[in-house]
Formats: C-alpha cells, structure tokens, sequence
C-alpha cells in the first residue's frame, strides 16, 4: 500500500507486501496510519538478507571496540531523538508522556551498556587435566528473531537487538501488531549509525503469519520472546520441532506483600505505582496485594485514596499520571474481567469502569481498579489481566502467606515490605520469583539479570551475561 509506512529488509524500505496493518491511537480512537506488514515472502526474503549480514567477514570478524562503536552510535541517535521516540510509543500505546521519554531514554542507555560490555567480556581459560591449553570461546547463532509486545516496545527491542548485535549476530525484529513504528525509527537509527545492512531488519506483522513464520524458518537459529504465556508455547512447541533454543519472558501475577512492621506510608505509594503505572500494563505489576490483617483496612483504604486521586488524562497532557489501555480490544477483555470478580463475590472498592469525563470518552480508558472480598483462587488472582486492576487480600500468617503467593502458575516478580530484615530475607528466599524487590518495587536496571520462575519464562535477559544469551559456548583445546 502506497502510504503504509515500508518494512526494513537489508537496506531496503519495502512497502509491498499485500498486507497492512492499521494503528490506532487508544487515547482518541483516532486512526495513527497504517504499517506494511510482512508476509511469510518477506519473512523468507529478511532471512536470507540477515544471513549474508552474519556471514559476512566484516562483520563476523569485526573487532568488539568497533562493534561496540556502532552500538554507541545507535544510542547517540536515539537520545538526540529521544522526544521523537517517545511521541511514537505514546500515539500507538497510549502510555503517558513522561513513562514514554523515560524509556527513551532508558532504550538509549541500553546500547551504551552493551557497547561496554561488547569490548570489555572476557573468554576464560579452563583448568588444563594434560599437556594442552584449554579455554571456551563465545560464537554467535548468526540469525536471531527477536518478536516484542506492545507495553514497553522502546525499551524491550533495545533490551534485545542491543545485545544480541553486540553478540554478533543479525536480527530480525517483529514487533507487536500494535505498536510498530518505534521498531522503524530503531532500524532507520541503525542504518544511519553505520550497522551494516541486514544485521537489522524489521518486519511489523501478526504474530499469526510473520512470526510464526520466522520461528519455524531453519535459517533462525535462536528466539528471544517477550509476551503472553500462551504465545510463549506455541513458540517453544515450534522451536521444539527444530530442537531451537529460545529465551521467553512471559506473563506474571505477581504478589505484592505488606507486613504490619513496615513504613505503611511508602509501601502504600509503592504498592499504588507498582500496579498503577503504565495503566496496570506492565509485566512485573504487583496485581495480588497481600496484607497482615492488623493493617489491612489502613493499607486498603490508603490504596483507595491514591486511586482516586490520579490524574487520569489524554497521555500528553502536563501532568498525565494514568492514560488510557493500549487497545480498545483490551479494555473490553478487563472490563468483563472486572465484571466476572464481581460476579464471584468480590467487592470493587475503586474503579470498575471507565472514567466519567466526556474528553476522555473515545479512548480506551478503564479507572484504576481495587478488589476486595475475594480468595486467592478467584479467577481474577489466578489469571494475569495485564491491566489497572488490584486485588488485595489479608494474611495472618507467614508460613501461610507464602504458601499463597506462591500459588501462581507464574513467578515473574514479588514485592515484600517488612522493617525486619531476617523475615525480609526468609520470605524473599521463600518466593518463587525471578525477581523480588523489598522495601522497594519495580527498580529495574540493565545490569541486573530478569527472567521469570514458572510459567513466567526461560532465560534471563541484561546484565553482562544477557549478551551471552545470543551465543552459544565452543571449546577449544591447543595442543
Ligand atoms: P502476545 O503474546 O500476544 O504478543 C507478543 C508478540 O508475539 C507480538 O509481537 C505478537 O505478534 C507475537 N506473537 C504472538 N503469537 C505468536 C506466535 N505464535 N509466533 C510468533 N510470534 C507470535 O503479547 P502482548 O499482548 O503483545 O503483550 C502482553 C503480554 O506480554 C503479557 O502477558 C505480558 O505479561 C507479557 N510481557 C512480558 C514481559 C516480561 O519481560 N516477562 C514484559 C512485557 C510484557
């Protein structure tokens, strides 16, 4: 289609698949423009391009200071464009303003880090057992399909490509349906700061027809996923067929838990932000509040305030705390979610429904939302929502309260606030969860190794060994 925005294959801005898609902004309802998505032809031709990139000796054998110069040049780009970016996520994703240019800026950040980490890991040599030297020495898969979701795109397509350039490899991108267009500018990014053509290329499409194609291609040698438990295994039961590894970050519901002896103050503002934020649409949202019963009414009722008082607003308005969902698709899913706790006995005591202000009437809006009343086993503390809703229950006891938290099929994250340190480390130990944060919730940082227990994934993306999760180990044995 003539005004679709075109795919990047190679060097090439390819506009002419057959197939479109269409992006809407969730704040207005409003049509953003349409994307040229991939079909299994430009997925087989992306492939070939990102091959002949991999192997070519320039890059194979290029020197990790020069490619780690490159990774710095994509970040520079980004942060002179740092607004650009933003805009785009923020009309396509409708998170507000300032989570938009954070994650900007945090995307840049990301290729700076693995541009340090590029030219600074090291091989190591292995205890020799003979008259030979030993050592293990890091290869890259060569074409890496890296397929995102639409919550956070900025700054979970640097979280991949970043790393996985740094590795060595060629990438193909496909980003969410939804939310193609940061992918785009990441790729113009990349071209102009030098990567040579192929080692990124972006191909929007559904995850139905692009994706499933590039996984089950033989030319794709490694998948990094991020999004639903669902999709996660169809891609690990394709991946399987070619015995393909894979790295999946995957859904969560993860537990949130207030101790009587904790500053209740700051574990309400955190508990408020760690489900509030990004509308609820965040992976590691603390959606299952456990609170000591001494405090549950003061907890609660402090959460309630907070909800109430947000400024829900259009996502670029000064001051916008809580913009609308990302689709509209999406917003009904929760709503008759919200619909359902309610049916089976739970108590809405904030939210529940759109917000009554007539500007904000032909978006995607959903109030933030508390439950009370319900049992860990309701379906809404079972089921990950992916949205601004908070079901708070009460505990007495710790060995019970762990037992509970613990009865997920997911274990991407936990938050655990207490003033005493010993129950502090006996409960954080007790979780099973990728990532527990006490007395503090949702810090995150690239340095720091994420991936989820259970069914919230396999791997662990960041940190200096994220970049070794795009390669694979050989041993080499001098005699
Ligand atoms: P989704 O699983 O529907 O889609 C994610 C991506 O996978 C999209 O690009 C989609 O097109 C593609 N896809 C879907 N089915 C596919 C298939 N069979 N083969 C190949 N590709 C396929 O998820 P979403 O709705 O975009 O995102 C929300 C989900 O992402 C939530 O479950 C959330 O918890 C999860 N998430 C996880 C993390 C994490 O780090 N663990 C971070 C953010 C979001």
């Amino acid at each position: 289609m003539a005004d679709a925005k075109p795919m990047l294959i190679g060097d090439e801005w390819v506009s002419d698949s057959g197939a479109v898609l269409k992006s809407i902004n969730p704040a207005t309802g409003a049509t953003n423009y349409a994307v040229c998505a991939a079909t299994r032809a430009e997925v087989n031709r992306a492939v070939e391009i990102a091959q002949q990139a991999a192997s070519a000796p320039t890059w194979r054998d290029m020197l990790p200071h020069l490619r780690a110069r490159l990774l710095s040049g994509v970040a520079e780009l980004i942060e002179a464009r740092a607004d650009e970016f933003a805009r785009i996520q923020m009309q396509e994703n409708g998170k507000v303003w300032r989570e938009c240019r954070a994650q900007a800026h945090s995307a840049a950040a990301i290729f700076r880090y693995y541009a340090a980490v590029c030219e600074t890991i090291t091989e190591t040599l292995t205890p020799s057992r003979g008259n030979y030297v030993s050592m293990t020495v890091h290869e890259p898969y060569g074409v890496v399909a890296a397929i995102t979701p639409w919550n956070s795109p900025l700054t979970m397509e640097a979280q991949k490509v970043a790393p996985a350039i740094a590795a060595g490899n060629a990438v193909i991108l496909k980003p969410s349906e939804i939310t193609s267009s940061p992918a785009l500018e990441l790729g113009k990014a990349a071209l102009e700061a030098g990567l040579p053509p192929g080692i990124l290329n972006v191909l929007p499409g559904s995850g139905a027809v692009a994706g499933d194609a590039l996984v089950r291609h033989p030319g794709v040698q490694f998948v990094s996923f991020t999004g639903g438990t669902e999709s996660g295994r169809r891609i690990a039961a394709a991946a399987a067929e070619k015995l393909m590894p894979v790295a999946l970050e995957l859904g969560g519901k993860s537990p949130h838990i207030v101790f009587a002896d904790a500053d209740i103050n700051a574990a309400i503002a955190a508990v408020s932000d760690g489900i509030f934020e990004a509308s609820g649409q965040s992976c590691v949202a603390g959606s299952r509040l456990f609170v000591q019963r001494s405090v549950h009414d003061q907890v609660l009722a402090g959460i309630v305030e907070r909800a109430k008082a947000l400024r829900i607003d259009l996502p670029d308005a000064p001051g916008a705390q809580f913009g609308p969902l990302a689709s509209f698709t999406h917003r009904d899913r929760i709503s008759g979610i919200v619909d359902k706790a309610r049916a089976e006995g739970g108590e809405v005591v904030a939210g529940g429904g759109r917000p009554p202000f007539e500007k904000l009437s032909s978006g995607a809006y959903y109030l933030p939302t508390v439950i009370a009343g319900l049992s860990n086993q309701a379906s809404v503390c079972q089921h990950e929502l992916f949205g601004p809703v908070l079901c708070v229950l009460p505990f007495d006891d710790e060995e019970d309260l762990v037992r509970q938290a613990n009865d997920s099929v997911y274990g991407l994250a936990a938050g655990v606030w207490t003033a005493d340190y010993r129950r502090a480390w006996r409960v954080a130990r007790g979780l099973e969860a990728g990532t527990v944060w006490i007395n503090t919730y949702k810090q995150l940082s690239v340095s720091t190794p994420f991936g989820g227990f259970k069914q919230s994934g396999i791997g662990r993306e960041k940190g200096a060994r994220g970049l070794r999760l795009y390669q694979q180990e050989k041993a080499l044995y001098f005699g």
